[in-house]
């Protein structure tokens, strides 16, 4: 899902989720990095969060920290309340933009485009049968092969099981294949096992405060000291990496990295019509070009000015063939040109 979003809105049910985590460590020295990892078990979005009330509580000497390590001391219930009054008043002052990898990705392609998407809601209507139903039965095949891939250890039947019912829940809307898809989630399953993940989620919104970034990750894979995500594309590979693909995984990286304050050194592409896999290894030139485009887009959707088309060497076959907003971009191209009277 993809969303342009001004500010944060505080959610009380996260922050009691996170004093409910550390109400149950009271008492005990806990690792960050496990305190994280149990936040996100919690589907709490942010680590920022997390961090937000640790703050308060170290500044009322509840918590004591040394080197990667907190030890939590009794919480008491009238401080709880005043907690929440602190960070209710810090979250207001959040006033970022927020974007998401794929918004940025398409920054690069078009910021007209996107514009005319987001800004202006020019929705795309979905077909009726086709690709983008095929993807989404893909994307929902991979859900449900990790979810189930902890109780069911039969690999056969955890293929057969997650193509059955994706296939069932997109009948009638898509031409694919379940041999298809099984194969795809045979090899799936094998890069899980070469890399040696000690656990997998998917499908998982992750938001950094600090960076203005929000978006959902297909899958991330935790080894004992990586976080590697993984980006499923329905498409094919066709022997040369997309520009926007790389900006959309490097983004990722950048949002699972901030959440576990750790670096990540690697993601995967993984594309569904050519069983390709290409791994991305992440540098501080990726992270460069990433966040100077993100910068661009925040502060051209704060002009409320209407953005230039794209600047790609040969867009108009690159991104205008086929681009679902082209009849608004033409008008406007249209009515920059006419004559104003005054
Ligand atoms: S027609 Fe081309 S330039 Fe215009 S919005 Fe679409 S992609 Fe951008």
């Amino acid at each position: 899902m993809i969303l342009v979003r001004f500010g944060i809105e505080f959610e009380e049910s996260v922050f009691e989720k996170i004093l409910k985590i550390l109400k149950e460590c009271e008492g005990k020295e806990v690792k960050v990095e496990d305190l994280l990892k149990l936040c996100f078990e919690h589907e709490i979005k942010s680590s920022d969060y997390l961090f937000l009330v640790l703050q308060e509580l170290s500044s009322a000497k509840l918590i004591e920290s040394s080197k990667g390590s907190i030890k939590v001391g009794n919480i008491p219930q009238e401080f709880i309340e005043k907690i929440k009054e602190n960070l209710k008043e810090r979250i207001k002052r959040v006033k970022k933009v927020f974007v998401t990898p794929l918004e940025v990705a398409k920054f690069y392609q078009c910021p007209r485009r996107l514009w005319l998407e987001k800004i202006v809601v020019s929705k795309q209507e979905k077909e009726k049968v086709g690709k983008v139903w095929d993807g989404e039965a893909v994307h929902l095949a991979v859900k449900l092969m990790i979810e189930n891939m902890q109780k069911e250890k039969d690999e056969n039947f955890l293929i057969l099981t997650a193509s059955e019912e994706a296939i069932k829940k997109y009948e009638g809307m898509i031409q694919l294949e379940k041999k298809t898809l099984e194969d795809f989630l045979r090899k799936f399953l094998e890069l899980i096992k070469d890399e040696n993940f000690v656990s997998l989620y998917s499908e998982r919104t992750i938001e950094s405060l600090k960076e203005g970034i929000i978006g959902s990750i297909d899958v991330i894979g935790f080894k004992e000291n990586e976080v590697v995500p993984i980006e499923i594309k329905y498409a094919a590979f066709k022997g040369k990496l997309k520009k926007e693909h790389l900006l959309q995984s490097v983004g990722e990286s950048m949002l699972a990295g901030s959440y576990f304050r750790k670096t990540v050194r690697y993601s995967y592409l993984v594309y569904f019509q050519t069983n390709s896999l290409i791994k991305i290894e992440m540098n501080e030139n990726l992270v460069r070009q990433f966040s100077n485009l993100k910068k661009q887009m925040q502060k051209l959707y704060s002009t409320g000015r209407i953005p230039p088309k794209s600047k790609l060497p040969n867009y108009v076959k690159r991104v205008c063939q086929g681009c679902h907003v082209r009849k608004a971009c033409e008008n406007i191209e249209f009515w920059k040109k006419a004559p104003k009277k005054y």
